[in-house]
């Protein structure tokens, strides 16, 4: 996997990347910014990656037809494997969200084997508890748009970043990168 860490790329872009990673939320960004950190294991920083907002718009997409506006899509080699969106009132079930959703849609056509290279794609920073499932299923590396943090102003959230989560899970190596296309995911709630 191609790692770009945070720090200064050449263009126009870098001024949009600096200001994303500042929407990291917590402490995270400015460590990252600083010196490109990598636990032993845990979640690594990532910068944005070229295709990422194409595949954020799929998520957002995803998240503008849930029960609760979010949504993911599980991406390998630019292919789309699997899409989730909330369905915590449709399914009544509050495990529903939307990455929970994906991963499994991802299970029920192929073996668990294959989230091996896979990037997720989710319009919110993932919960606890979706951050978990991520790391169990060894997905490589997560997108997200909105941060915790900024889904707090919105609705109720466990106050746990997903580099928290990562962080505590010494089997799990997860690249992380924040703020793709947040606004447009935190706008989904005013409709
Ligand atoms: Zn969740």
């Amino acid at each position: 996997m191609s790692v770009r860490r945070l720090g200064l790329h050449p263009g126009p872009g870098n001024d949009r990347r600096q200001a994303l990673a500042v929407l990291l939320g917590g402490g995270l960004a400015g460590a990252a910014l600083g010196t490109p950190r990598q636990a032993s294991a845990g979640a690594t920083q990532m910068a944005p990656l070229p295709a990422d907002e194409r595949f954020m718009q799929l998520a957002i997409a995803e998240a503008a037809k849930a029960d609760f506006p979010f949504g993911a899509v599980i991406v390998r080699d630019g292919d789309v494997l699997a899409t989730g969106r909330n369905l915590g009132k449709t399914t009544n079930d509050p495990t529903a969200h939307g990455e929970m959703v994906a991963i499994r849609h991802f299970v029920a056509a192929r073996p668990a084997d294959a989230f091996k290279g896979t990037t997720l794609y989710t319009s919110g920073e993932p919960c606890p508890m979706c951050m978990s499932a991520i790391l169990w299923c060894g997905i490589g590396r997560v997108v997200f748009a909105a941060s915790i943090e900024e889904l707090a102003t919105k609705l109720g959230q466990i106050m746990l970043t997903s580099r928290q989560v990562a962080d505590a899970a010494p089997f799990a190596t997860v690249a992380i990168t924040g703020g793709v296309l947040a606004s447009e995911a935190l706008a989904l709630f005013q409709k």
